[in-house]
């Protein structure tokens, strides 16, 4: 498929040209440096073959090198010592469709940003050789793109990972006597593919080879979006080096991280959950099937603290007088835009008394767990380990700044297990192993962020009771199964995160307070309630494209040949304030779980959690899973095509369940005016002539109350064919006052009268006479 790119304006470029490469392992080697606001190092990816060169078996070759020419390749005719502008403006000449860049305003900001460092550096590597070698063979390089940002490349060079000791095992040769490119890479496909059970060894060759001397440097270039490299000679991906080192710095402007200042007025960094998500951080492939493993170590001044995304609870290692370093790591692959740092001066907070009982595994609760293989590419799954799909409550620790003590104590730590465990008892086995909750600094924008291992809560959430704090708490840790776990293909589909945190926040946090079901009920119907008014404020206040939670429709999950893609809306800034993707992302989802009913829906889901854990999906992937598990007989009109008509593809309010309307109809009775043109639509849009008689008659009382009397026929139709509920109607008909709704009540009551009951005849008659 080739889908133009068009980043316009308000759309997230993802450049990343995963098809020809794909990154498996990041090794970062960072310095925070606080007086410069930069974090400063080395970063060494590893690389598989992309999914265009991996599909083909036979004549790898030459295939291979068709693709690369397709794809963005670097023309310079000329000699090497050009401004690397003129060898953008050339590419950009000659139609690049698959690498669209913004053009507006470029040449000028390319000299500012300071990006393109790499004239310097380019200069002094063989250049010469290189500019013959392009004339000679009359193709050119291939090109890798990452994604990369507000970042300063300074040099980018080949890793010698056959300088490793001990890492002849990884090759089919027994002694590392010709050392080509050809053996390194075999190496690093060696290294990548390891089982699952060797991901020690696989961690510690990783972090082995990341330390590895260079063995030559690569061309690069870079632009708003996008670092470039190239190795001259090198014409196809597999010709390409596998593993690759980049010593970069970021600016204190970046958009990835933020510079700021705790509740204690000390100075922290952390990655804010920016649309731009990570690349101004570390170079990386962007798009989310570049699922990838991690390890860092960072270092800082020893009075901070740095949390991560890593299995590993890091502990730190004194380095000098002053600095300490910390590890992490991670097994499971996922997109690098998930990965979250932050550092500051934190403090651990624990209960008073060691009231944390971690609850023991019981293995019962292991009752629901799905038989069968994982469906994922291998990694140390904790879906296979039985103590693991046991656990509860997995370990965690908070950490604040002193000052925010006492209130963590009080509010926050009490719910972090029964949160934990309701999350468990709904979905079964925590997909991670442990959790750092971490109260961000004042200027978070937003009351919570899910990452791997990690959480980040605004201190909004810690005062008065616990409700929020608790609600919160629940939504994020629902984002380990939708969100992290179970991430979206396309995240212009944004609800297939929001939309399930949204609506399971209310199921964990009512089992978390041991609510009866009747409570639990009405606890939950309450807040839809308060979830429906804030959708119609804000879809009342929003431009029709931005309601939509399938933009792209059937275009949804394509990319360009060369994995490259842009997310609609990504940099909208209007977007970051929307909750359209939660609210009818969780209106839908209460929608199917009512249909199913409850039992049957949470069965269903476990399953799909089963089926998809360590997976990307796109929203068919689950309605089709759903829909399947309906006798069909019970399936009705639902299908995969109505739901994406009526629920992801359309503006507007989405298709409500009767008790919905009434409800909605119950609160609209609540306002003193209704204009009359509100109270039309309402009528045509929800088609209220053709509801059930509980939603005619809320209907029936909105048109009395507003004397709305282009409806009086409804009113009309009611009093005569649903005698059963009518009777109250004509109570309301006659204290309203109006006389033409007292002559209407007293015209059907003539032509009911006969047909009714005494005792409800007699009510009737008292009222009207
Ligand atoms: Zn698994
Ligand atoms: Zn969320």
């Amino acid at each position: 498929m080739d889908t133009k790119l068009d980043p316009s304006r308000d759309d997230l470029p993802l450049m990343a040209n995963t098809s020809h490469m794909l990154v498996k392992h990041y090794v970062l080697d960072l310095d925070v440096n606080f007086e410069s606001q930069t974090i400063e190092g080395t970063i060494v990816l590893f690389f598989e073959d992309g999914n265009q060169v991996k599909k083909q078996t036979s004549s790898t070759k030459e295939i291979c090198q068709l693709e690369s020419n397709e794809a963005c390749t670097f023309r310079t005719p000329e000699p090497c010592h050009i401004p690397a502008t003129n060898a953008r403006t050339d590419s950009s000449k000659l139609g690049y469709n698959d690498f669209a860049i913004c053009d507006k305003g470029e040449k000028d900001t390319f000299d500012k940003d300071g990006n393109h460092d790499n004239q310097e550096q380019a200069s002094g590597i063989s250049s010469s050789e290189y500019c013959c070698d392009t004339r000679n063979h009359g193709r050119e390089d291939f090109l890798l793109v990452l994604d990369c940002c507000d970042l300063s490349v300074l040099k980018v060079e080949e890793v010698d990972v056959a300088a490793v000791p001990g890492i002849e095992k990884f090759t089919r040769s027994s002694k590392l006597s010709v050392i080509s490119e050809e053996l390194r890479n075999e190496v690093v496909g060696e290294l990548v593919t390891l089982p699952a059970d060797r991901w020690r060894e696989q961690l510690d060759y990783y972090a082995r080879c990341g330390q590895a001397p260079g063995c030559g440097e690569l061309f690069f270039d870079t632009d708003t979006w996008s670092l470039q490299i190239r190795k001259p000679g090198a014409l196809t991906a597999s010709e390409f080096p596998h593993a690759i080192r980049i010593w970069y710095k970021t600016k204190p402007e970046g958009r990835s991280v933020a510079w700021t200042s705790d509740q204690s007025g000390r100075p922290c960094v952390y990655t804010v959950g920016s649309p731009i998500n990570n690349r101004a951080l570390f170079p990386c492939q962007e798009p989310p099937v570049a699922m990838s493993t991690w390890q860092a170590t960072v270092r800082a001044a020893a009075s901070f603290v740095v949390l991560m995304s890593g299995e590993n609870s890091a502990k730190p290692a004194q380095l000098r007088e002053g600095c300490s370093s910390w590890h992490y790591y991670v097994t499971m692959p996922m997109p690098a835009a998930t990965l979250t740092i932050a550092v500051g001066c934190w403090t651990e907070i624990k209960l008073e008394k060691d009231l944390v009982t971690e609850r023991p595994f019981s293995s019962s609760e292991a009752t629901f767990r799905c038989a069968g293989v994982c469906g994922h590419v291998e990694y140390p799954c904790r879906f296979q380990n039985a103590s693991a799909t046991a656990q509860e409550v997995i370990p965690h620790r908070v950490f604040a700044p002193m000052c925010l003590r006492d209130v963590c104590q009080e509010t926050l730590l009490p719910l972090i297990p029964p949160c934990l465990s309701a999350a468990h008892s709904v979905l079964g086995t925590h997909p991670f192993s442990r959790l750092d909750i971490l109260i961000v600094p004042a200027n978070f924008s937003s009351l919570g962020m899910a990452s791997p291992h990690i959480i980040f809560l605004s201190q909004s959430t810690l005062t008065g009771m616990n409700h929020l704090c608790g609600t919160r708490l629940c939504h994020e840790i629902a984002h380990a199964w939708f969100g992290l776990a179970i991430g979206a293909r396309d995240w212009t589909e944004e609800w297939l995160s929001e939309g399930f945190a949204t609506h399971l926040e209310d199921v964990f946090w009512t089992k978390a307070q041991q609510l009866s079901p009747h409570e639990a009920q009405e606890q939950q119907e309450l807040r839809a309630c308060l979830r429906w008014r804030r959708l119609q404020d804000e879809l009342r206040n929003s431009p029709e494209e931005m309601q939509v939670l399938r933009p792209s429709k059937e275009k949804t999950g394509q990319v360009s040949d060369s994995g490259a893609s842009v997310v609609k809306h990504g940099l909208n800034p209007e977007k970051i304030f929307m909750q359209v993707h939660y609210l009818k992302g969780y209106f839908l989802l209460r929608f199917l779980a009512k249909r199913l009913g409850s039992e049957t829906y949470f069965s269903f889901l476990r399953k799909f959690v089963h089926t998809f854990h360590g997976q990307l999906i796109l929203s068919q992937d689950f309605l089709q899973m759903l829909l399947e598990s309906i006798p069909e007989e019970k399936r009705q009109d639902l299908s995969v095509e109505n739901i994406f008509r009526d629920w992801l593809e359309s503006s507007g309010m989405p298709k409500l369940l009767p008790d919905q309307l009434v409800l909605l109809l119950e609160h609209l009775l609540e306002q003193k005016t209704l204009k009359p043109q509100t109270l039309q639509s309402l009528q045509r849009t929800y088609r209220l002539q053709e509801q059930d008689a509980e939603v005619r008659h809320r209907w029936c009382e909105l048109v009395v109350k507003h004397r709305h009397a282009q409806a009086h026929r409804h009113v009309e139709r009611f009093l005569l064919e649903d005698q059963a509920m009518g009777v109250y109607l004509y109570g309301e008909l006659m204290v309203s006052e109006d006389a033409r709704q007292q002559q209407l009540a007293r015209r059907c009551f003539e032509l009911a009268k006969v047909q009714m009951d005494r005792p409800s005849a007699d009510v009737v008659a008292q009222m009207l006479f």
